[in-house]
């Protein structure tokens, strides 16, 4: 391992670089006027940056294999712990011979005296049995969250559509770290996550799976979590 080097500038290039990878940045912090790139294969300078950036990663106690790991969780995620989409039961589906099925009598009770107080101030109501007047005939326990009846004459079986946002402090370590918030919008709740489709695309990178780029270096851990991850030998280099 070099440490730190006896030439100044190169030293200070390296310890900016490795805080910010900005090589264009880094290079104006120090005053570098000859290609940055070419500066950066001088193989003390190459050296350097890769014994920081190795420091860095075992002071932050995190390496290739955690990231690779983590990507992969991403990847995995199932949206169902973020938002779903559920079916339920309508009105009529399980109501006393297909009639509107009410929660509780005192929903009932409140959506019948509405109705009289609305008409009687219209004083359009001339008898309590008007066919306006809702009628509890359908029976009570109505719950959104039971299965549709298949032969309900009302919605076909199909039921209603209800939304579930699960408690997103109760997420599985996996979900947890997809999980980048929520926002409540105008057009409603949005739940933000991390795309498998990037994590992915990540993997594939970083393992050199679609181009000619030298794939990233992998320790023997990540080779091996690959290989049981991929069922086969996966083109790393080591
Ligand atoms: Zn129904």
């Amino acid at each position: 391992m070099p440490g730190p080097l006896s030439n100044s500038i190169r030293e200070a290039f390296c310890q900016h670089y490795a805080l910010n990878r900005n090589a264009a940045e880094a290079g104006r912090h120090v005053g570098i006027t000859m290609n940055i790139y070419r500066f950066m294969s001088i193989p003390e300078v190459a050296e350097r940056i890769k014994e920081l950036e190795d420091e860095a990663a075992h002071n932050s106690g995190i390496d290739k294999d955690r990231v690779m790991q983590i990507w992969w969780q991403i990847a995995n995620v199932d949206a169902n712990e973020f938002s779903q989409n559920r079916i339920g039961s309508c009105r009529y589906c399980h109501g006393q011979d297909y009639e509107f099925q009410w929660k509780t009598p005192r929903e009932f009770r409140e959506q019948k005296r509405a109705a009289i107080e609305k008409f009687k101030l219209s004083q359009d109501l001339t008898h309590d049995d008007d066919v306006r007047i809702p009628s509890d005939a359908g029976g009570y326990g109505y719950r959104m969250t039971r299965e549709p009846n298949p032969d309900c004459p009302e919605c076909d079986g199909l039921g209603i559509q209800y939304q579930v946002f699960p408690d997103t402090t109760k997420l599985k370590s996996h979900a947890a770290f997809a999980y980048q918030g929520t926002e409540v919008t105008r057009q409603g709740v949005k739940v933000n996550f991390a795309g498998k489709t990037d994590a992915l695309a990540s993997i594939a990178k970083a393992i050199g799976m679609f181009n000619d780029q030298k794939p990233l270096d992998v320790s023997d851990s990540a080779q091996k979590f690959l290989e049981t991850l991929m069922g086969s030998k996966a083109p790393l280099s080591k």
